[in-house]
């Protein structure tokens, strides 16, 4: 088992907070890896956070850990799989609790879950039905689904009697109005098989359209606002009043903007004929519309953005087209959605991408000034930390670098599900 070396200041030793407290664990599950918060209620303050990267592999795991600033522990190890990781961090959890209180006091398991279908569209407490409906919907989104349904059940067991609550990245779209979310086609393959547009990024979409009227100091009514969400997975939502009315994804999170390795939106007949063609199965051609497609198709050299640019920058022609091909993406659905609001206030970036490719930024916003956007380059360029308006003074839409808290959405809606739960009985 991997080992913890702690070092810091003697709060290392003292672990978390005595007083009593809500605290809610919010596990964020990649294919390999396992990130985790650990938030109060009270004042959402993170008490802990940490990771664990590169489960299953046969190099050494590094496995990190922090209380506050206070705390740092750091090292390597064998992990082979989700269960082990789960293990580790409950154990440390629990250490970090002094022993005084299980687990380390937790009071809910919060999961960034993504596809619960049309029936667990919002936040739920886990139970088989939900962890049922998400099976149901593994083929619409076979990365992120298998890893939650495992990890669902993997804390149930290890933290019995903890509540646990799935916040679906679907939830907060369920604003959008039936005219966005229905699709062109056999009428009964929504009644049967739950086929309309859902949306995904939801907490963090959710985020951004709490933020942004902070940021501006003004109320969230009548705010026209364009949430952009570029990270590993990439979507737009438009934003009325704080409401969702339309987004990028849809049925499946494969839909909308070009993707690091899976391709958006694409002309289903694609497949159709590259199946036949091929003489491709079902699970081929899903493994190469989620690992081959995208960006690192288009390119043939990488899936993210900073080697991209880079490559771009040296005079490598596809690297170049794949960002073109983005930022063409990305435009259009901001001319789109600046239609279907009536007119825009704001566009917000977000995300591993929106955080930090200025020059993403400054292309998607370049000749978007006959919709009242204007620029601030030298703003945008600045190597400024924190959330920011990057628009000149005088523009009509604001442009703002929003760094995405989705951690925190879950955790509120997992005190909201836990609250609204007590209530009832
Ligand atoms: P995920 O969606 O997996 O949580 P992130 O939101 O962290 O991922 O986004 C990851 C992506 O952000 C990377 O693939 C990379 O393309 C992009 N990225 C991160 N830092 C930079 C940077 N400094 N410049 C350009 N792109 C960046």
């Amino acid at each position: 088992p991997a080992r913890i070396a702690h070092k810091g200041s003697g709060e290392a030793r003292t672990g978390l907070p005595r007083r009593s407290t809500l605290r809610v664990l919010i596990p964020n599950l990649g294919s390999t890896s396992l990130k985790y918060q650990l938030i109060e209620s009270h004042n959402e303050a993170v008490l802990a956070r940490g990771s664990i990267d590169r489960i299953g592999g046969a190099e050494s795991q590094i496995i990190s850990w922090e209380a506050g600033s206070a705390q740092e522990a750091r090292a390597v190890g064998h992990v082979p799989e989700h269960r082990a990781a789960i293990k580790i961090l409950a154990d440390h959890l629990a250490r970090l609790g002094s022993g005084t209180q299980p687990e380390g006091g937790i009071a809910a398991v919060g999961f960034k879950a993504v596809h619960g279908g049309p029936r667990y569209c919002g936040s739920f407490l886990v139970n088989d039905d939900l962890l049922a409906a998400m099976q149901d919907f593994v083929p619409v989104a076979p990365v992120h689904n298998p890893v939650y349904i495992q990890a669902m059940q993997i804390f149930r067991e290890i933290l019995p009697g903890v509540p646990m609550v799935a916040v679906f990245e679907t939830g907060f779209h369920a604003t959008l109005p039936e005219h966005a979310y229905i699709y062109g086609v056999p009428w009964e393959w929504g009644e049967k098989y739950g086929v309309r547009r859902y949306g995904f990024h939801g907490s963090s979409h959710r985020y951004i359209a709490q933020r942004v009227p902070d940021l501006l100091r003004r109320s969230s009514a009548g705010l026209r606002l364009v949430s952009c969400h570029l990270g590993g997975s990439s979507s737009l939502c438009a934003i009325q009043s704080g409401l969702a009315v339309d987004t990028s994804m849809g049925f499946s999170p494969q839909a909308g903007l070009e993707q690091s390795s899976r391709p958006g939106d694409l002309d289903p007949f694609v497949v159709l004929h590259v199946m036949e063609r091929e003489k491709l199965a079902p699970r081929e051609v899903v493994q190469l519309l989620c690992k081959k497609s995208g960006l690192l198709g288009i390119s043939g050299l990488s899936n993210d953005v900073r080697d991209l640019e880079k490559a771009a920058a040296e005079g490598h022609a596809r690297a170049r087209l794949a960002l073109q091909v983005f930022v063409y993406e990305l435009k259009k659905h901001l001319g789109a959605y600046a239609a279907a609001l009536g007119g825009l206030d704001a566009v917000a970036f977000a995300g591993g991408i929106g955080e930090n490719s200025w020059r993403i930024r400054e292309q998607v916003c370049s000749g978007l000034e006959f919709l009242g956007l204007h620029f601030d380059p030298e703003a945008n360029r600045l190597p400024a930390q924190g959330d920011r308006v990057i628009s000149a003074p005088d523009s009509a839409i604001a442009v703002l670098v929003v760094h995405t808290n989705e951690e925190l959405m879950v955790a509120r809606e997992t005190v909201k599900v836990l609250a609204a739960t007590r209530g009832m009985t």
